[in-house]
């Protein structure tokens, strides 16, 4: 059996950085299954579908394909693996699902039981290729409950909303209010807590990590150091 380090946690906590950077220390290959949930968000609206229509999404998706494909490295930052690739049916979307239309709705398409099963499946599929550490909202408790290392990564609101700030600055998509920053991901984690399926919450046998004022390197090292124990 393949190693697996399961990261969960809510929201703009860091997991994407964090879980990148103790891929490439370790070694594995990078799973991001929200990128997954985001693919089939796109997909919907891209189509047309009404959200809520879950037979027609469940039907929709029974007949596509989502893949991931690592990016290429940056020879100048070895340490950071570079955002996956995502495609669906054959059609490149890496940029178009992390567009605010997308994330407003993922949550929904994400509390569809019938979605869930589907991903969760390719999921484990991507285990049985080789070593993972994958990141997600429920990968210790459902995924891979028998992951090796299983952490659940969190910060306070209002660090979670000034990272993200700084994420879509550095994205070149401006400045939003902070305000509204807490506001939208206090709604989705409202949201992936209080699904039916899966909700967010912590596996009884993950460690904790509440990242406010901690580096992105402290925690990578902290995880790197709890695998290789
Ligand atoms: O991690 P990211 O913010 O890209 O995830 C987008 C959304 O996908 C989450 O808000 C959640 O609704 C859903 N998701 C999930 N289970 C996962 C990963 C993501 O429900 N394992």
């Amino acid at each position: 059996r393949h190693p697996i380090v399961a990261l969960d946690g809510p929201a703009g906590a860091g997991k994407s950085t964090v879980t990148r950077r103790v891929a490439a220390a370790l070694g594995l290959l990078y799973l991001d299954t929200g990128a997954m949930y985001r693919a089939v968000t796109w997909l919907m609206l891209d189509q047309g579908l009404d959200l809520a229509d879950e037979p027609g999404v469940a039907e929709v998706l029974s007949q596509s394909e989502i893949r991931l494909e690592p990016g290429t490295l940056d020879p100048a930052a070895p340490w950071d693996l570079p955002p996956v690739r995502v495609w669906v049916n054959g059609q490149e979307v890496t940029a178009a699902i992390r567009t605010p239309e997308v994330t407003a709705r993922v949550s929904r398409i994400a509390a569809q039981a019938a979605v869930r099963s589907a991903l969760v499946q390719q999921q484990r599929r991507y285990g049985k290729t080789g070593g993972i550490v994958a990141e997600g909202r429920d990968i210790g408790t459902t995924v891979f409950p028998d992951a090796e290392v299983k952490i659940f990564l969190t910060a306070s609101i209002q660090e979670r909303a000034r990272r993200r700030q700084q994420d879509l600055i550095n994205q070149g998509q401006g400045t939003v209010d902070l305000g509204q920053l807490e506001a939208e991901i206090g709604e989705r984690d409202r949201q992936d807590s209080s699904r039916s399926v899966s909700p967010l919450i912590k596996a009884p046998d993950a460690l904790e990590l509440l990242t406010d004022g901690l580096t992105i390197e402290a925690v990578t090292d902290r995880i790197v150091a709890l695998y290789r124990d």
